[in-house]
């Protein structure tokens, strides 16, 4: 089988520069550049990964970018406050709370108070049920970021079998709406939402024409599970110890990729594929933000 790579890099750096590009002309026209804040609460290792990698490509499409930190310490109601500040601040056009929140704060409480119109993460209830209905809203980023890879490779789903592994609602959710949905671009596929109470999970991917996994166990997917020719995304990140790592660690996806790439028609890396499409769906949703704002 001959097998191609869903390379993030190359693709989320073709969207990166048609967004670039956009910031240029609105600079040249005096307008000020779109703006994401994020908010920081804690040290967690893998949030502060993200964050700084945000950050990185919002210099790099030319977009202003603010990041507050607060300690572990932070309160609810404190957190509340930095929300509301942001929220009525109008050179501040998307907002995203990292996720995870220290143990005593509410996160649905949290991402409920971000104002829909700033939500660029996509995960406050009036955005979800927009979602849902198909409506013109905030796509969560990694979902959005898998449909842009998709659609960059030309990869159809209209009418494919489609199995998603993880319903959590930032990632396996979303996605089987997404690509159940009747949109043209990324929708019309028949869709399984597959969790860890699905029976003989084998029965349905062996049947998959496209396979999502986010389930967060490393080397999930097995080669016999994957039909032959089958598109495989994987999603998964997990630091595994690697002593021979400067840092200790390695980033593993959930799928076993060296075997499964022996049967996949076409196959992400871990890194180097939907994390970085990530970045760019939350690029997106924020240029989104500034034009529903300016025009
Ligand atoms: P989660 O922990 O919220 O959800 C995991 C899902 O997996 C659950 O719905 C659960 O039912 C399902 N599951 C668990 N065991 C299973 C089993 N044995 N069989 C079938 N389903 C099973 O996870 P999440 O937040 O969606 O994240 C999943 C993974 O994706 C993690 O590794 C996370 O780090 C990663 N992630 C990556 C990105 C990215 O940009 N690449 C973004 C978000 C999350």
């Amino acid at each position: 089988m001959t097998t191609t790579l869903l390379d993030g890099k190359i693709a989320s750096e073709a969207f990166k520069n048609e967004i670039a590009a956009k910031v240029t002309k609105l600079k040249e026209q005096g307008k000020r550049a779109p703006h994401l804040a994020a908010i920081l609460v804690g040290t967690d290792g893998a949030s502060e990964t993200y964050v700084a990698s945000k950050e990185r490509s919002c210099v790099q499409v030319g977009f202003n970018s603010t990041l507050l930190r607060f300690p572990e310490t932070l309160t609810e109601n404190e957190l509340l406050l930095e929300i509301e500040k942001i929220n009525n601040n109008n050179e501040i056009d998307g907002l995203i709370v990292q996720l995870p929140l220290p143990k005593h704060i509410d996160e649905e409480k949290i991402t409920d108070a971000i104002l829909p119109s700033k939500d660029v993460d996509g995960f406050h209830t009036y955005n979800a049920g927009q979602l849902s209905k198909g409506m013109d809203t905030f796509i969560p980023a990694t979902p959005f970021g898998i449909v842009k890879l998709l659609k960059y490779y030309n990869i159809e789903t209209k009418g494919k079998n489609v199995v998603v592994i993880g319903r959590s609602m930032i990632v396996g959710r979303p996605m089987s709406i997404l690509l159940s949905s009747s949109n043209s671009d990324y929708g019309n596929a028949t869709v399984t939402l597959a969790h860890r109470y699905t029976k003989n999970l084998e029965g349905f991917t062996k049947n998959a024409d496209i396979v999502v996994v986010a389930v967060g166990i490393p080397f999930f997917l097995k080669k016999e599970m994957v039909k032959e020719g089958a598109v495989v995304i994987d999603v998964g990140i997990t630091r595994v110890e690697d002593k021979t790592k400067k840092r200790g660690f390695r980033l593993a996806g959930d799928v076993d990729f060296e075997n499964v790439k022996e049967v996949a028609s076409y196959i992400t890396p871990v890194p180097g594929g939907v994390g970085l499409m990530t970045i760019l769906g939350l690029l997106e949703n924020t240029l989104q933000a500034y034009q529903t704002k300016h025009g």
